[in-house]
């Protein structure tokens, strides 16, 4: 298998700084392993930035083919998190999301997921949200008490139900084989938040590289308003 990904991170139109994180930094092309991910960091002042960046330096300290899964590597940026809290107290209480994927050089993705940020995969022209949003909005929705539309601009979308740094976490596996042709994507809910699934869908599936992708729903979120930071990563499955 041959991954080949762009990734792109922007402050938005309306936020003072970027709390998000994404990885890698910068596009690239390898026969895998390769570890790919979001975080969208929250708490006041610096607290947001300094929880992201802590939590997806830990995540992705060990190389790509060391033997530790999506979900281990999760746990390990939740320790780091809660333990950067302990030694600033100025910075308890700070949190962050993550999602974060390993494909395997097999063809098989590894996810571990906390938070609302996202995993998309576009095969065949169809968009699938491979993770579930740990919000009250989606336990919401799960119950049967909240349609999927009216969850969109639920004003209270943003209440997490998980998220790293608040102590134990339970992490979430998504595991399945990709093949070529696939596209799969991670973002933070800037991008899900201002952009409709199908208009989403839609640029990933006229994109014709991942690096088109990623500044395709940049744009597409700030056009829409732009309220919060937007990070997104696109990897493209060749054979
Ligand atoms: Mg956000």
């Amino acid at each position: 298998m041959n991954y080949i990904w762009a990734s792109g991170t922007d402050t938005g139109l309306v936020r003072d700084g970027n709390e998000d994180m994404v990885f890698p930094p910068t596009a690239g092309a390898s026969r895998g392993p390769v570890l790919v991910g979001v975080a969208d960091g929250m708490g006041g002042h610096v607290a947001g930035e300094v929880a992201s960046r802590v939590a997806m330096e830990a995540a992705v300290a060990a190389p790509p083919e060391a033997d530790e899964t999506p979900v281990s590597r999760v746990r390990k940026a939740n320790e780091a998190v809660l333990a950067a809290g302990e030694e600033r107290p100025e910075l308890r209480g700070m949190g962050t999301t993550m999602t974060l994927g390993r494909f395997g050089h097999d063809g098989v993705l590894d996810i571990g997921h906390v938070g609302d940020s996202r995993a998309y995969l576009l095969r065949d022209g169809d968009l699938e949200l491979l993770t579930t949003d740990h919000t009250v909005v989606e336990e919401l929705v799960g119950l049967g008490h909240l349609s999927r539309d009216a969850a969109f601009s639920h004003p209270k979308r943003h209440l997490l139900t998980r998220s790293l740094g608040l102590g134990p976490v339970e992490v979430d596996a998504v595991n399945l084989e990709v093949v070529p042709g696939d596209r799969v994507m991670m973002c933070s809910d800037g991008l899900t938040d201002m952009v409709e699934e199908m208009t989403i869908r839609r640029i990933l599936a006229e994109s014709p590289d991942p690096e088109a992708a990623v500044w395709g729903l940049i744009e597409a979120a700030n056009a829409a308003g732009g309220v919060d930071n937007v990070s997104v990563v696109v990897v493209d499955v060749a054979p």
